[in-house]
């Protein structure tokens, strides 16, 4: 039997509001009521798809304090979405804790496919994506060696999110575990107006990066070790 769930994740686009799907926004419309990482920012991209609906805010600095105010509402029946900024919630973004919460109530949960910035990051590298490892972001200090040592003896192409400001020390680190050969890409803006992927050798990678003002969300891709 086909039960409705109780929580839906609803993934929303990471620059191009063309990649909205169809399904996101009926669900949007059905729910009793959204949870957003930011209402102000959910409240623009409700307006521009004249969706009207209650904005429940739902973020990482009040997401383990909401959560039994949202499970209890879920389980007198209401139906909630859950979105964030923009992409898949729980992807580097809040949505795991409620996950979680919601199927030890036994309570239904259900996550749309839809736009996130990996997946096109990765199809555009060139690089091998059957198997992949999604890194995320790296711990800025506690513990980043360590990972970074333990990712990068793995074979499978790996994906990371970094901030433009630390872009250039990320390829650095990489380069002081991997040495200056591995195969890489760098995707910038994603589905926006000024969106590039620039692919070479972690070495390359670092002479065109260097002392420069990189701006905008970035991807970066990986090779594997071979
Ligand atoms: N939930 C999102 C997803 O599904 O991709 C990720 C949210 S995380 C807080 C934000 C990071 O995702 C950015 O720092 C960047 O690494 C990546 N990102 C998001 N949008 C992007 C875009 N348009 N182009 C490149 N990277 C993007």
């Amino acid at each position: 039997m086909n039960r409705q769930p109780s929580l839906y994740l609803v993934p929303t686009p990471i620059g191009n509001l063309e990649d909205m799907t169809l399904r996101a926004i009926r669900v949007l419309k059905e729910v009793d009521f959204i949870l957003s990482e930011d209402t102000r920012q959910t409240g623009i991209l409700l307006k521009h798809f004249e969706i009207r609906n209650k904005l429940v805010s739902h973020h990482q600095f009040n997401e383990h304090k909401s959560l039994d105010v949202v499970i209890n509402r879920l389980k007198s029946g209401e139906v909630a979405a859950l979105v964030s900024d923009a992409g898949t919630p729980g992807i580097s973004d809040p949505g795991f804790l409620l996950v979680r919460a919601c199927l030890k109530e036994g309570l239904d949960v259900e996550s749309l496919p839809g736009p996130t910035a990996f997946i096109p990051a990765l199809v555009n590298s060139g690089l091998p994506c059957d198997s992949f490892l999604f890194v995320g972001f790296l711990p800025h200090k506690k513990g980043r060696q360590t990972k970074l040592k333990e990712i990068t003896a793995s074979p499978y192409t790996l994906v990371f999110y970094e901030s433009p400001y630390r872009l250039s020390k990320l390829i650095a680190q990489l380069i002081e575990h991997t040495g200056p050969d591995r195969q890489a890409s760098v995707s910038r803006e994603l589905t926006k107006l000024y969106e590039e992927t620039i692919r070479g050798t972690l070495h390359e990678l670092s002479v065109h990066f260097f002392e420069k003002e990189v701006k905008g969300e970035i991807v970066v891709v990986v090779e594997g070790k071979r």
